[in-house]
């Protein structure tokens, strides 16, 4: 690689919020108003949002994983409740469970979507197994048809973590309506950015009612200011961020499309290459691109092809840990290597490329060569 294109790569960002000076105005709107917290642009937003979606209710909040936390809450888990869930994810997911004393039982995923696999999930019930905890991983669908019936036979709840998945859809339906209730988050790296942030949507009336009143200290609806009828917290999100989710929310649609066009850029300029794989698309989904992982083949060595590639200028990340492997978890739950084939030997090879609505085809051209480079040193 020459000093010249180095050069270029330099400023790569990982991720990138696409902020315009619709949503600066709409934040300085607010600031100005002084009406900062609990007030209309929060109803706004999720008005707008319960109407993308297709939900009858959604509910604000501070963070992707305080919205799995109330879930987790309003849908009674606990001492001696199991929750299937995947371990390829990210650490909010499995959290949930833990703050609430819920056993997390770990599921394997399928070796080309790496979401959930529908058998291995089904073996792993037991008499204790309350409820599943789906993830639709980078922003893929789950296979609902295979999901929803064992739920359906076995009787167990559904959250849908679908934090990276805002906007995919399954078979012609938004992802967001599939189960009892599911989330979504807007830290700066995802699809669209509130700064910090999330959403519960759901069609359940109480379990809409239920997490409003837990983010706001365990309020009613109707009571008074110190009347407490459960325990609650301060999950709000304030008003600058519902400004800048109404103001991101107009523009998703463009986002979606940008980022799609991003990512085949990047798989038609892979597409050749017998020791990477590029990520898979199941033909009855939209997916919603979070991130853009590739996969090594068999045998590279991944972690120096990731810092070769950092030498060059360019940022990667291991997308994910397992969670099962993490050293909290190992102590908590006994959990090691070996448990879950398909996750391991995946997660050992995947590795997330910069990716942003923004990036060039120029871009696309220097990560790929610098991939290149990299995998073929190492
Ligand atoms: C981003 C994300 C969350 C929520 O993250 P926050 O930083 O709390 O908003 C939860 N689960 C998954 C799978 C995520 O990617």
């Amino acid at each position: 690689m020459t000093q010249r294109s180095n050069e270029k790569l330099a400023g790569i960002p990982m991720a990138a919020p696409d902020i315009s000076e619709a949503d600066v105005q709409a934040v300085a709107e607010v600031v100005r108003s002084g009406r900062l917290a609990l007030g209309p642009k929060t109803v706004a937003f999720e008005q707008d949002m319960a109407e993308y979606i297709g939900v009858k209710h959604a509910v604000a909040v501070s963070s992707g994983t305080a919205a799995l936390h109330l879930l987790v809450r309003a849908l009674n888990m606990g001492p001696g409740d199991e929750v299937l869930v995947p371990s390829f994810t990210f650490a909010a997911s499995v959290n949930a469970l833990l703050y609430e004393g819920a056993k997390p039982v770990f599921v394997d995923v399928e070796p080309e979507t790496y979401n959930l696999n529908p058998q291995d999930l089904e073996d792993k019930i037991t008499y204790r197994t309350k409820a599943i905890m789906v993830v639709d991983v980078f922003g893929h669908p789950v296979e609902w048809d295979s999901i929803l019936p064992i739920a359906d036979k076995y009787g167990l709840k559904i959250i849908d973590d679908s934090c990276e998945a805002l906007g995919a859809e399954y078979k012609g339906r938004k992802i967001g309506q599939f189960g009892d209730a599911a989330t979504f988050a807007f830290y700066p790296n995802k699809q669209m950015t509130t700064g910090e942030g999330g959403i519960i949507v759901t069609d359940n009336d109480e379990i809409a009612r239920l997490t409003r009143s837990m983010r706001n200290q365990g309020r009613g609806e109707m009571g008074a200011w110190l009347e407490h009828e459960r325990l609650g917290y301060n999950y709000r999100m304030d008003e600058m961020s519902a400004a800048l989710g109404v103001s991101q929310l107009h523009r998703l649609e463009t986002f979606l499309v940008k980022r799609e066009r991003v990512a085949q850029m990047y798989t038609e300029r892979l597409r050749g290459f017998s020791w990477v794989r590029p990520p898979v698309v199941k033909p009855h989904v939209r997916m919603s691109w979070f991130v853009y992982v590739v996969t090594l083949a068999e045998g590279l060595n991944r972690d120096p092809v990731m810092r070769k590639m950092e030498a060059l200028g360019v940022p990667t990340r291991a997308y994910f840990a397992p969670i099962h492997l993490q050293p909290y978890i190992r102590e908590q739950l006994g959990t090691g290597r070996g448990m879950l084939p398909v996750t391991e030997s995946i997660a050992a090879r995947t590795i997330a490329l910069p990716f942003h609505n923004n990036l060039t085809k120029e871009h696309v051209e220097l990560v790929v060569g610098a991939l290149a480079e990299a995998a073929s040193v190492a």
